[in-house]
């Protein structure tokens, strides 16, 4: 699934774009190659081995043929970076179903070429590491769904006529494809980005749903080519329009989002934010704004170049997020500038949530060619009702106070005002 392997892929795309993979993380050297090795290796270790027979080819080139249709209709919609989601599942989990498991290693190479040179251009060994994702994971599926069901395309397939254990089977492979290359991605974006959380790269409850809606489609495609090849015509229409409107979802998600940092961008955040202040405007309830700007950024960028200070971006937006709560509403404002709202916080849990977010920040060790970089921020609070009445009071009363923190000399928490009392005061 392409889909959901780019969607995984999102900490690979979030890091600084390098043309080639030395220079990357060692662990991500070393597993890309293995992996497309591995992929090659099995395709070449098949090959002899599987008998060619022409029912096999008419499925496999019907299938591809559609998958192709559903590339140069996306190609259409454009699919900027952020939207990954693209349904070929629908696709390649039939050819792992009902053909030899060759055809499953073979499958996401002219798809991915064509996703390549037709849609998008990514990184070649980003790429590559989908589609020996894509093939290993298919080439599993296939071989635990014949141990099953050795010939599913033979005569009136009685695997779909009696259910029973042909279905189930089915369903439990394509759960195994979408396992073996969840992983197999998760592992890369993980060796790009050590700071990401396991969980976010592996399953967040959206990528899942949208791994079942594609996994049941992928079935009913399989059952329906292996009954007569000719219904794939009636497939189509529905799978493409289904395509369509997930990309549709997914475009106005992109649209909210920073793509350098997965964070909300500044339009998105003022929308939640706006939010937030009318709920706390109406239950009372306290509220704080925290305004984050990056110490000597320019230095960063001057001395290890903008990539690494893109990198440094991206440690110190993942670090804000593993900080926060859910609901607190984080974005990313300008340049090296990040905002916080806290709903609910009052002055003195505002300055232990600032101080507890400086103190990670100051952790944070990003590696570069030369060592590795290390940065501060400085934080401007402000508080609902003290400081502001709305959000653009808001944002100018801690906009002040960060500039209160820079003039004393940085790495340090300001309100407006008087100084953040510490959080061991309270
Ligand atoms: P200060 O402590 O006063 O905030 O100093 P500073 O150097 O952080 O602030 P300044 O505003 O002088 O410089 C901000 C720098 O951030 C300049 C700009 O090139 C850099 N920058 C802005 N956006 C990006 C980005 O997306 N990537 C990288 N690498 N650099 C960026
Ligand atoms: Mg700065
Ligand atoms: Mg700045």
């Amino acid at each position: 699934m392409q889909s959901s392997a780019e969607d995984r892929g999102g900490e690979l795309t979030r890091v600084p774009r390098r043309r080639s993979l030395l220079g990357r993380p060692s662990l991500l050297v070393v597993y890309v190659p293995a992996v497309v090795a591995a992929h090659l290796g099995l395709i070449i270790a098949l090959l002899f081995r599987t008998p060619f027979r022409l029912q096999d080819l008419a499925t496999f080139a019907a299938l591809l043929a559609c998958g192709a249709v559903c590339i140069e209709a996306s190609r259409r919609l454009g699919m900027p970076a952020g939207v990954a989601r693209d349904l070929l599942s629908a696709w390649w989990l039939p050819v792992a179903l009902l053909l030899p498991p060759l055809y499953a290693l073979l499958i996401p190479i002219p798809l991915q070429a064509l996703l390549q040179f037709r849609v998008r251009r990514t990184l070649v060994y980003r790429r590559g590491l989908v589609a020996s994702a894509l093939g290993i994971a298919g080439a599993c599926a296939s071989v635990v769904f014949h141990q099953v069901v050795p010939e599913p395309l033979e005569g009136a397939p009685q695997w779909v006529v009696h259910a029973y254990p042909g279905i189930p089977a089915a369903v439990g492979c394509a759960a195994l494809f979408t396992i073996v290359n969840t992983a197999l991605v998760a592992v890369a974006a993980h060796a790009a980005n050590p700071e990401s959380r396991w969980r976010d790269v592996l399953w967040t409850r959206e990528s899942l749903l949208l791994d079942v809606v594609e996994l049941c489609v992928g079935i009913l495609v399989a059952i329906t080519s292996a009954l007569t090849l000719g219904m794939l015509l009636l497939a189509l229409p529905p799978v493409m329009l289904l395509q369509r409107s997930l990309m549709h979802q997914q475009l106005q998600a992109a649209a909210r989002t920073d793509a350098k940092t997965g964070l909300l961008n500044a339009g998105a955040w003022q929308r939640e934010a706006d939010t937030e202040l009318s709920r706390a405007q109406r239950t009372h309830d306290a509220l704080a704004l925290l305004l984050i700007d990056i110490d000597h950024f320019k230095r960063v960028n001057d001395t290890h170049g903008h990539l690494i200070g893109d990198q440094v971006l991206v440690g110190v937006a993942s670090t804000l997020c593993h900080q926060l709560r859910d609901y607190d509403v984080v974005g990313r404002f300008g340049g090296e500038e990040f905002v916080v709202l806290l709903p609910g916080a009052d002055t003195v849990e505002a300055c232990r949530v600032a101080e507890r977010l400086r103190g990670r920040v100051r952790r944070l060790a990003v590696p570069a060619e030369e060592g590795t970089v290390n940065v501060t921020v400085s934080v401007g609070v402000a508080l609902f009702r003290t400081h502001g009445e709305d959000l653009i009071e808001l944002l100018a009363a801690a906009d002040l106070a960060l500039y209160r923190a820079k003039e004393s000399g940085r790495d340090r928490v300001c309100l407006p005002a008087v100084d953040a009392p510490r959080p061991d005061d309270a």
